[in-house]
């Protein structure tokens, strides 16, 4: 294209056009394949092209697209909200529609603080989360990210909500062995809400599996066990922000599940629409519910195209597609195969320092030195060459790190669509 009036991620750089997408694969004007090895932002859970969600979409179009959700509801946001509730685990029977995963995010802050106040205690404001995380851009949700690349310009505006690190194993805040560390990582929550007080705290939240701050960061077996317990103890609700992990992507329906943790309330996005519409929701419990529906009745927060009928037809055929064609059963398998064969690789080059993750979010993390484990000295150095090089040679995968703890963004996702099949 000669011209161009679209603001694009790098001003300066060439995109190449997709012009369709089949499967894993996408197309572009030239006739060049791209194995889609990251579903996009892990976003395209099912592939590309897939004909029932465009049937569905075009069923909802002709019947109407567009209701305001204060002055109407609509089938298939009913259907979706209840079909949702069917498929999360536990009491997680509420939905709250909105379009992008930092709305998402943000809704279940908002929520989260509304609950405290029905409930007649009106300090609890703060959200605790984590270094090495992504909530989302808007302004609430990048002051829960504890991701300092993305936070650097907007410091000023933004609330100081991470506060603990991360599960990071491959390099423990604590020099420890998972084996022997006695979980300091999780237990660091409750120094840290002694220190502000559980009076002044609404919620803490967490990614399950650290997807674009870490690249597919997991945590080891108890962690959530032990943070779910030190929520409890001390009345601050857990909000699991399941907008990359959530819809199948490690393996089951939420991560949590995994973990046998029951989170107060859900951030859903990405998988939800799998890249056919714009949809993402908080989901949220009987139990936090509860004293809105007796109390004010409303949750303030809200968007012009919440609920959309268009976007929740997506989302509903998406999650009748996952059912129909038993996907998210296979994602553990698949991601094992997968994951043995980035083992593999790691065995022939030794910058390859990490292969982790659960499911079909895998993450690799390249290093200079396997053996002490030192970074890339540059930023992006050897990740945007890596990234660069791979879709040249028509293959996707997905940066990742927060420019935190030493590894300044050397990681990328493998995290390609549940669909794909072990040849592919
Ligand atoms: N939460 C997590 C865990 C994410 O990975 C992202 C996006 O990458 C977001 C929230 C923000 O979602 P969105 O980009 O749809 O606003």
């Amino acid at each position: 294209m000669d011209r161009s009036n679209l603001i694009k991620p790098m001003l300066d750089a060439q995109y190449p056009v997709i012009d369709y997408g089949r499967g894993v694969y996408l197309y572009d004007t030239d006739g060049k394949e791209y194995l889609d090895a990251s579903s996009g932002a892990i976003t395209a859970n099912i592939g590309h092209g897939v004909e029932e969600i465009i049937e569905a979409m075009h069923e909802q179009a002709k019947k109407v697209s567009f209701v305001y959700r204060s002055q109407f509801t609509s089938g298939a946001a009913e259907k979706l909200a209840l079909k949702i509730a069917e498929a999360a685990s536990g009491d997680l029977n509420w939905s709250f529609f909105v379009n992008s995963g930092s709305e998402a995010t943000e809704t279940a802050m908002k929520i989260a603080i509304q609950y405290w106040q029905e409930k007649g205690i009106l300090t609890k404001t703060k959200v605790l989360s984590r270094w090495m995380s992504y909530h989302g851009i808007t302004l609430g949700a990048l002051s829960m990210s504890g991701h300092t690349g993305r936070r650097a310009r907007f410091i000023p505006l933004l609330e100081d909500f991470p506060v603990v690190h991360p599960p990071y194993c491959y390099r423990c805040p604590y020099n420890l062995e998972p084996t022997d560390c006695g979980y300091l990582c999780a237990h660091e929550l409750e120094t840290v809400i002694k220190r502000i007080g559980a009076d002044n705290i609404a919620a803490f939240i967490a990614e399950p599996v650290i997807g674009a701050a870490g690249g597919a960061i997991t945590p080891p077996k108890d962690y959530y066990r032990i943070i779910k317990e030190i929520c409890d103890r001390n009345d601050i609700l857990f909000i699991a922000d399941e907008v990359m992990t959530g819809f199948g992507r490690t393996g089951t329906m939420l991560a949590c599940e995994q973990w046998n943790v029951k989170p107060d309330i859900v951030a859903l996005g990405k998988g939800m629409g799998a890249g056919y519409a714009p949809i993402a929701a908080a989901l949220v419990s009987d139990e936090i519910m509860e004293p809105i529906f007796s109390g004010s009745k409303s949750i303030m927060s809200g968007h012009t195209l919440s609920a959309n009928p268009q976007s929740c037809a997506v989302s509903l055929a998406v999650l009748e597609y996952i059912e129909k064609n038993n996907i998210i059963p296979e994602v553990d398998s698949k991601g094992v195969y997968l994951k043995n064969k980035l083992i593999k690789l790691q065995s022939k080059f030794t910058f390859i320092g990490d292969v982790r993750g659960k499911g079909l979010m895998l993450g690799l993390e390249f290093v200079k030195d396997h053996l002490t484990k030192q970074p890339f000295s540059s930023r992006f150095g050897l990740t945007q060459r890596l990234i660069q090089g791979a879709q040249e040679q028509g293959l996707l995968i997905y940066p990742a790190g927060a420019g935190t703890v030493g590894t300044d963004g050397d990681a990328v996702l493998i995290a390609p669509p549940l669909t794909i099949t072990k040849r592919e």
